[in-house]
C-alpha cells in the first residue's frame, strides 16, 4: 500500500504538526502556542446583557476565545455592544463571530471582532439539495462566483488584521461539492480548500481550518486529509477541531473527546471545542482535561517508528481477525469487567452490568457486558448464559463459560492445561518480537489482552497492531487499560481517546478498563465508547445542537423530554436542532429530526425531509413518538 499516512510528523514519537501562527486578537493561534480552548454563547445576540454575563462565564472557567452567532446585520452591529461592555467589565477576550448564509453580517461583524468564522458549505450557495453534472469550466464559474461574493471580505480582514475561520461541517456541504465528491471526507476537504485557494490569491494568509461532523469516525478522517493535503504544501494552517452536535452527558463528552482526542495524540489540532448540549462553560473543563493530557507528552518511553503503512487512515476497515468464541472479526467489539474487587461476587454484582435477576430468571440488557474477570475467585456462582468468566490460569477449571487468563511465560509453557475453545494472554504492547509472533501466529483458540505502561500507549498499541497485520497475524486484541489513579470524569475522557482512537480504525476486537470506579460506571462507560464510535450500538443516538442565538426553544430541556421517552429505542439516531437554517444539514445521519422554525413551532423530519411543519411546541414531542411508530421504529418500554 503507499505511503498514506503522513498527515502528521510521526505515528509513534508525540510531537505537534506545526502549523503557522495566526493571531486571533492576543490570543495566538498555532505555531508553538498552547492548544486553545474556546467555546460558543446561546445567548439571544440581541441581548446584551445576557451575551456578556454568558461569555463572563465562559472566560471565568477557562474559554480563551468567545464565538457569537451574527445571523444577520443587526446581530453583527450589536457584536460591538458586547465587545465594549466586555471590555469595561475588565474582559478583552478575542470575539468570534458566526455566519452562516450572510456575507453582509461577515463583513460587519469583520470590522469589530478578532475573527469570523464562515461555512464554505453556505457561505454564498443556497443548498437545493440538487445533484448537478458539472463540467469543469462550469464548476470553475462557480468558484468564481464565490471569489466575487468572498474577496470583499477578505480585503476587509486584511484591513481589520482579523482572521478567518473556514469551518466546515458535514452536514452542510454545497450542493456543488457533493455533487462532485459527495459528503465523503475528501468533499468536505475540498471545500474548505476551495475558500483556502481564494484566501491565497488575496495574499491573505490569517487562516483557521475546521473540519466538522457528528460522526468522530467522519471527523477524524477529514481531518487526517486535511492535514495530509497541507503538509504537501507550504503552507499548513491551524487546524481548530470540534464534534459537531456531540449531545449532552456523558455522551457528549465521549464522542467530543474521542474526535478531539484521536486527532490530538498524533499532534494535529491547535485549538478545540467540545460542543455540548449544556451551558456553554460546562464544555470548558472538559476541553481542558482533554488537552491536559498532551502537557507532558513529549517526554514518553521511545516507542520505534512504523515502517510500513498497512491500513488507509482516510477509511474505515475493521481489521480481520480469527473468530474465537464469540470474539473477532465480524463480532462486536466485546467488552470486559473486573468484578474481582467485589466482596462476595453476587446476584448484584451481576445486576451493575446488566444481568438482572428477577421471577427466578435472568434479564440481559442490551448493554451487558460479555465476559468477567474474577481472577483467583473459584467457580461457585451459577453464570447467566450470555456471560462468560475469566479466571487467572492457576486456579481455571474447564468448566462450560470458564476461561483461563496467562501470562506470556505460562502460556509458553508445554505442560500447561489450556482450554479448546479460549484463552486469554496477556501481553505488554512494548514487548514486541519475533519470538512472541511464533508463538500466537497459528493459534486459534488464543485472544491477546493488549497492556500498555506507557504514556503515549495508544500509539505504542497502535504500532503493536500494525506489526500484526503486517505480519499478517490474525489473533484477536482486547485492549485493557488502567485508570486506577483516576477519578470517573477523567475515566470518561482517557478512556475514549485510548480506546476510541483504535476503534475508529476498526483495529480492535474488545475492551478491558481497570478503575477504582463501580463496575457499574466502568460497563456504562466501556459501551459508550463503542456507541460514539458506531462499533456497536446498544442504545439511542441523540445528535443535539449545543444551540446559540438562534435557537428560541429551550434545547437541554426538550432534548432531557425527547430523551426520556424514545432512550429505549436501540439503535434510531434522533436529530434534535435549535434552527430550521442550519438543523437540517447539520444533523446528517439523524433517523428523524425535531426542528426549531420559529418562536414556539417545530417541524419533523424523517431524514433529510421533512414531513410535519408548523407543528406548536407543546405537541411536538408526542407527534415525535407518533412518526416513530409509523415509520415502524417504536417498540414499547
Ligand atoms: S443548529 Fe443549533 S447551534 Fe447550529 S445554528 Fe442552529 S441553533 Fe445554532
Amino acid at each position: 500500500m503507499e505511503n498514506t499516512y503522513q498527515y502528521c510528523n510521526s505515528l509513534t514519537k508525540y510531537s505537534r504538526l506545526k502549523t503557522r501562527e495566526v493571531k486571533v486578537g492576543k490570543v495566538g493561534i498555532g505555531g508553538n502556542n498552547p492548544i486553545r480552548v474556546q467555546s460558543m454563547t446561546i445567548t439571544n445576540t440581541m441581548d446584551t446583557e445576557a451575551t456578556v454575563a454568558e461569555a463572563m462565564r465562559m472566560v471565568d472557567a477557562g474559554c480563551e476565545l468567545v464565538r457569537i452567532t451574527a445571523p444577520s446585520i443587526k446581530e453583527a452591529h450589536n457584536l460591538k455592544n458586547i465587545k465594549d461592555e466586555l471590555y469595561i467589565r475588565g474582559y478583552d477576550v478575542p470575539l468570534i463571530a458566526d455566519i452562516h448564509f450572510t456575507p453582509n453580517a461577515a463583513e460587519i461583524a469583520a470590522q469589530i471582532v478578532e475573527k469570523v468564522r464562515i461555512n464554505p458549505g453556505n457561505y454564498t450557495d443556497r443548498k437545493q439539495f440538487q445533484v448537478i453534472e458539472y463540467t469543469d469550466s462550469a464548476y470553475q464559474e462557480e468558484i468564481e462566483r464565490i471569489r466575487d461574493r468572498f474577496v470583499p471580505l477578505i480585503r476587509i480582514c486584511k484591513r481589520y488584521k482579523t482572521a478567518i475561520r473556514i469551518g466546515v461541517n458535514h452536514g452542510s456541504l454545497s450542493d456543488r461539492i457533493m455533487s462532485r465528491y459527495g459528503d465523503t471526507p475528501l468533499g468536505m476537504v475540498e471545500s474548505g480548500l476551495e475558500f483556502v485557494r481564494i484566501c491565497e490569491r488575496e495574499k491573505f494568509y490569517n487562516i483557521i481550518l475546521s473540519m466538522k461532523a457528528s460522526n468522530p469516525v467522519v471527523m477524524v478522517q477529514a481531518n487526517r486529509l486535511l492535514a495530509a493535503k497541507m503538509m504537501e504544501t507550504e503552507k499548513v494552517y491551524p487546524i481548530h477541531l470540534g464534534v459537531t452536535e456531540a449531545g449532552e452527558g456523558e455522551d457528549g463528552r465521549i464522542k467530543s473527546a474521542i474526535g478531539i482526542g484521536t486527532l490530538l495524540e498524533d499532534g494535529i489540532g491547535d485549538t478545540i471545542r467540545v460542543s455540548l448540549t449544556e451551558k456553554p462553560e460546562n464544555e470548558i473543563p472538559v476541553a481542558k482535561s482533554i488537552v491536559s493530557r498532551y502537557l507532558e507528552r513529549t517526554n514518553h518511553n521511545a516507542i520505534n517508528e512504523i515502517g510500513t503503512q498497512v491500513i488507509n487512515p482516510y477509511e474505515f476497515k475493521r481489521r480481520q481477525s480469527f473468530v474465537i468464541n464469540n470474539i473477532g472479526r465480524e463480532n462486536p467489539p466485546r467488552v470486559i469487567i473486573d468484578i474481582s474487587r467485589q466482596s462476595n461476587f453476587e446476584v448484584d454484582d451481576i445486576a451493575q452490568i446488566g444481568y438482572k435477576y428477577k421471577n427466578d430468571k435472568w434479564n440481559i440488557l442490551d448493554q451487558a457486558a460479555d465476559y468477567i474477570y474474577v481472577s483467583n475467585k473459584p467457580n461457585d456462582f451459577e453464570i447467566p448464559s450470555g456471560l462468560s468468566s475469566i479466571q487467572n490460569a492457576e486456579i481455571w477449571k474447564n468448566e462450560k463459560n470458564y476461561y483461563p487468563l496467562f501470562s506470556l511465560e505460562e502460556y509458553s509453557k508445554n505442560n500447561i492445561k489450556k482450554s479448546n475453545v479460549l484463552n486469554f494472554v496477556t501481553v505488554d504492547s512494548s514487548n514486541l518480537s519475533d519470538e512472541i509472533f511464533d508463538k500466537i501466529k497459528n493459534d486459534s483458540a488464543l485472544v491477546l489482552i493488549l497492556e500498555t505502561e506507557n504514556k503515549h500507549g495508544m500509539a505504542e498499541q497502535r504500532r503493536f497492531i500494525f506489526k500484526l497485520i503486517e505480519a499478517d497475524i490474525a489473533v484477536p486484541i482486547i485492549i485493557k487499560r488502567n485508570y486506577s489513579r483516576l477519578d470517573s470524569n477523567q475515566l470518561l475522557i482517557d478512556s475514549s481517546i485510548d480506546i476510541g482512537a483504535l476503534l475508529i480504525d476498526g483495529l480492535i476486537d474488545g475492551i478491558w478498563l481497570e478503575s477504582n470506579q463501580s463496575p457499574k460506571t466502568i460497563n456504562k462507560t466501556s459501551f459508550g465508547i463503542l456507541q460514539a464510535t458506531r462499533s456497536r450500538i446498544t442504545k439511542t443516538e441523540y445528535i443535539s445542537c449545543p444551540s446559540c442565538g438562534r435557537t428560541q426553544f429551550d434545547l437541554q430541556e426538550v432534548t432531557a423530554k425527547i430523551r426520556k421517552e424514545t432512550e429505549h429505542l436501540k439503535g434510531v439516531k434522533i436529530g434534535i436542532m435549535g434552527c430550521i437554517v442550519n438543523g437540517p444539514g447539520e444533523m446528517a445521519d439523524a433517523d428523524y429530526g425535531y426542528v426549531g422554525t420559529g418562536k414556539g413551532t417545530i417541524a419533523l423530519y424523517k431524514g433529510q425531509n421533512v414531513v410535519k411543519k408548523n407543528i406548536a411546541e407543546n405537541d411536538a414531542v408526542h407527534a415525535l413518538i407518533d412518526l416513530i411508530k409509523e415509520h415502524g421504529d417504536w417498540v414499547e418500554n
